[in-house]
């Protein structure tokens, strides 16, 4: 038998490649626009990384994370989220002594999760994501959102919404998770058996809870944003401020805490309605505390991340039509060795001028090799027969119109290039 994929992995073929380069191209034009450069980080680290960046109470750490022992003994895990990682690489890289901001994006980075695999939840997933390190203003908080969204939105996205939430910091947090802990101790019965831990070890985690039980709840549960600090408050309302000089609609949702421990302050995530479940295009937020806590200087950053297969997904439920680049425009149909001679070098000069150029390579009867350059869509097809061999001409034929021409084998460049 054949052997199969792993559960939740997914093959991008040839014949879809091109969907992930419109969405790539998008992303990379966006972000280069705003100053941003490309950071790639290795698919795995030590996974003492993860545990010190993500958080140890959360789903990821707790249950999703492929991690594994190597050969020397070391413990190492398949990258579950993308920020972590760019920490590490700007703090072992020397960055924090540039000039700040540092702005940076990924594209269609790997990131392993096990999860339950179902639509729009993979195993290995691919994200594009920006981390913004070093500025502190709210401002870049609406940068971040907006390129987010202007990222959907290029896509051809319309069915969007963007939820916004502040969710403290050391300051405020603390507090507010004893306020938060008392209400749910009153509720204990009702939670589920993972909410009653949560609630001990971090009761803000029992607000993302699935559960229905738990979410009537939480809905009763008192809010962070109303146990803000004089700082995250006024940071909220800068946000807000920005974000309406941009013109940019937003939800302010109380409950938004993101699966992550390392979020300080603003949390988004931006939400499609036309797939269901699986909904969330993308989440980000403000981490303030996160390079510390690996290990480098006190410094803010922000980020997103969003899922590329999600994004493509949504497209396609809204019948966003992607343009298909063609696979090859011109055809050299030929006839004999001295033919098949002049066509390799033929085909090589029209791809040197930028022309997508193909010849037979399986042996096929000229009359084969035309029914081929039909199938796949050519535009024109040149024939070096032996007769056209023998006078130093060939003939181009128009696929559309039918049309055919002899020309001079010396001359067929000045027709297509
Ligand atoms: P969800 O609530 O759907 O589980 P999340 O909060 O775990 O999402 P993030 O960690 O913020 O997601 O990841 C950023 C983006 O990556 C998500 O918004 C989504 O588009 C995508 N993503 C996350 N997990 C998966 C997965 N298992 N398969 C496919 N895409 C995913
Ligand atoms: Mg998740």
């Amino acid at each position: 038998m054949a052997v199969k994929a792993p559960k939740g992995t997914k093959d991008v073929l040839p014949q879809d490649s091109y969907k992930w380069h419109y969405v790539e191209d998008i992303a990379r034009e966006l972000t280069e626009e705003a100053g941003y450069r490309e950071i790639r980080t290795p698919v795995f680290e030590h996974t003492e990384l993860f545990l010190r960046g993500v958080g140890d109470t959360t789903d990821i750490v707790q249950k999703e994370m492929y991690t594994f022992t190597d050969k020397g003994d070391r413990s190492v895990t398949l990258k579950p989220e993308g920020t972590a990682g760019v920490v590490r690489a700007f703090i072992e890289g020397g960055l924090p002594s540039n000039a700040q901001p540092t702005k940076m994006y990924y594209l269609s980075a790997p990131v392993f999760r096990y999860e339950k695999p179902q639509s729009g939840r993979l195993r290995e997933h691919h994200q594009f994501g920006v981390e913004v390190f070093g500025a502190a203003d709210a401002s870049i908080d609406a940068e971040v959102i907006g390129l987010a969204l202007a990222m959907v939105k290029k896509a051809g996205l319309k069915k969007l919404k963007l939820n916004i939430n502040s969710i403290g910091c050391d300051k405020c947090r603390p507090q507010y998770n004893e306020t938060l802990r008392a209400y749910l101790k009153e509720h204990e019965g009702e939670l589920c058996e993972t909410c009653k831990q949560r609630m001990e070890r971090n009761p803000l985690r029992v607000l993302d809870c699935k559960v229905e039980s738990c979410q009537k709840i939480v809905a009763g549960a008192p809010k962070m944003i109303d146990h803000l600090c004089e700082e995250c408050s006024s940071h909220f309302d800068d946000l807000k401020k920005y974000l309406e000089a941009l013109e940019i609609g937003y939800t302010v949702n109380p409950l938004i805490v993101r699966g992550l421990d390392y979020y300080t302050k603003t949390v988004f995530e931006i939400i499609s309605d036309s797939i269901g479940a699986q909904g969330t295009v993308c989440g980000g937020g403000r981490y303030d505390k996160l390079l510390k806590q690996i290990g480098g200087p006190d410094m803010p950053g922000i980020g997103f991340g969003m899922g590329i297969e999600r994004l493509l997904l949504v497209m396609e439920s809204e019948g966003i039509e992607i343009p298909e680049p063609s696979v090859t425009d011109v055809f050299v149909c030929t006839h004999g060795d001295a033919a098949r001679l002049k066509a390799i070098r033929l085909v090589r000069d029209l791809r040197e001028g930028g022309i997508k150029a193909d010849m037979d390579h399986c042996a096929r009867s000229i009359k084969a090799q035309f029914k081929y350059a039909g199938k796949i869509g050519v535009k024109t097809v040149i024939v070096l027969g032996e007769e056209e061999m023998e006078k130093g001409t060939a003939v181009l034929k128009t696929m559309e119109t039918g049309e055919e021409r002899a020309v001079r084998q010396d001359e067929i460049k000045i027709f297509l290039i």
